[in-house]
């Protein structure tokens, strides 16, 4: 399976959000062995920006653009798109949404920290993907599962779980995070 992330990104925000875009391509490369790693999956991956434009009232993108941008691709490939806008409805407790082979989360701009806001909206993209590799897998309860781990983490202090830069384990040097998938390995 190819694993494709999508980097929306505005022409007005092209250069200056290059740290990201370079983030977004480690951190596919990571996915890669933490999906290997953690539920036995093998997939390859590729990252790309896509430019879009301001959100607006006039100009609106929402959900529906997103997944015919992922038909009009090849609905065989398995697109995850880190966004500009939040998905206008979702059965999530994080501003994501999962479909078959489709994934979108809000991916939010950082202000100034670019590396703590890449690894808060890491988080959130390992939410959406275990929503859909545990779908593909046909774990009846995965819904449920992935929302006690993800309210653990918000609510009761447990934390995400940290990796460096060399896609291994990491506590005191953390580049990704993502929530603690002990509990949904199959
Ligand atoms: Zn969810």
């Amino acid at each position: 399976m190819l694993l494709h992330f999508i980097f929306l990104v505005t022409k007005e925000d092209l250069e200056s959000r290059t740290e990201e875009f370079e983030y977004v391509q480690q951190m596919a490369l990571f996915y890669k062995k933490w999906l290997k790693d953690t539920f036995s999956v093998d997939v390859d991956v590729q990252a790309d920006q896509m430019v879009v434009p301001e959100q607006s009232l006039v100009r609106r993108l929402d959900t529906a653009v997103l997944v015919e941008d992922h038909k009009s691709r090849g609905s065989d490939v398995f697109h995850f798109y880190l966004s500009n806008f939040r998905p206008m409805w979702t059965d999530c407790t994080c501003e994501g949404y999962y479909a078959e082979n489709f994934a979108m989360v809000l991916w939010v701009k950082p202000k100034d920290d670019v590396l703590s806001m890449c690894q808060k909206n890491c988080t959130v993209v390992s939410h959406e993907l275990c929503h859909e590799i545990l779908r593909q897998k046909k774990i009846k309860k995965q819904y449920d599962m992935i929302h006690d781990v993800w309210n653990k983490h918000l609510f009761k202090g447990s934390d995400f779980a940290k990796y460096g830069k060399n896609f291994e384990p990491n506590d005191s040097q953390p580049y990704f995070m993502t929530l603690d998938a002990t509990d949904l390995r199959s």
